[in-house]
């Protein structure tokens, strides 16, 4: 039983629809424990300002009775793996994934996008890699993530057929399978832009089974591990 969501956007995102009540709400219905709300930052057209992100801290550590964690999901903007969101800020996230999104950088230099993105000591998790518009030398990127203590996402999302980065299950099954050669921890995230996509992982579950990854390596099933990999100490808050 999965019990955390990472990878949530709600309407701050611009092109997501539901709101944070909404999301913590489902993800009470649905019997998780944490969700993280991460939106856009601002260099995705209609993504959330520097203001939305700094303000997160006036919302309740607990909504619905779900523990919300305050993140953002930066956009990756080049080869040496800037990002669109200062240190001031970042700072004051519980989650940060960095991603590559099609509006914000062309394909190219995928690999060194992503390995320098890790090295970023703010970010936690790289987005949604597999994504075949952005082809990667998928050891490389998984050895870099191990060296940082950097997760990978594996995205719900992504294997949807109407999603725009759909067509990567290959490459996604390979990184799943390199992460568990490398003995790598992945993170599971739905990308929920309307929350009855929250904790959905469905599209997931058959190539976790192909890669045949076992269950301590998916961090999802125990969200203490994630807070202990991103040093939150919330003791008796779970
Ligand atoms: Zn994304």
């Amino acid at each position: 039983m999965y019990k955390f969501d990472v990878h949530i956007h709600s309407v701050a995102s611009g092109h997501a629809y539901s709101t944070i009540t909404e999301n913590a709400r489902y993800a009470s219905k649905k019997g998780l424990k944490f969700i993280a709300i991460t939106d856009h930052a601002p260099n995705m057209p209609g993504g959330a300002c520097e203001l939305h992100f700094l303000n997160l801290h006036v919302l309740p550590k607990y909504i619905e009775g779900i523990r919300v964690l305050k993140g953002v999901e930066l956009n990756i903007m080049d080869g040496n793996g800037t990002i669109d969101l200062p240190e001031r800020i970042l700072k004051k996230m519980d989650v940060v994934i960095a991603s590559l999104h099609k509006v914000c950088i062309p394909p190219g230099e995928s690999t060194q996008a992503l390995i320098h993105a890790a090295e970023n000591p703010y970010v936690q998790i790289l987005g949604h890699p597999g994504d075949p518009r952005y082809p990667i030398d998928i050891k490389k990127v998984v050895t870099a993530a191990k060296e940082t203590n950097t997760l990978i996402e594996i995205n719900n999302s992504s294997l949807d057929p109407d999603n725009s980065r759909q067509g990567g299950e290959k490459v996604i099954v390979e990184i799943i399978k390199e992460c568990k050669r490398q003995n790598h921890s992945i993170i599971l995230g739905s990308d929920a832009h309307y929350h009855t996509y929250i904790g959905d992982f469905s599209r997931i579950t058959p190539l976790l089974k192909e890669a045949d990854m076992p269950d301590e390596l998916i961090i999802n099933t125990d969200p203490q591990k994630f807070l202990n990999m991103i040093n939150k100490n919330l003791c008796g808050e779970n």
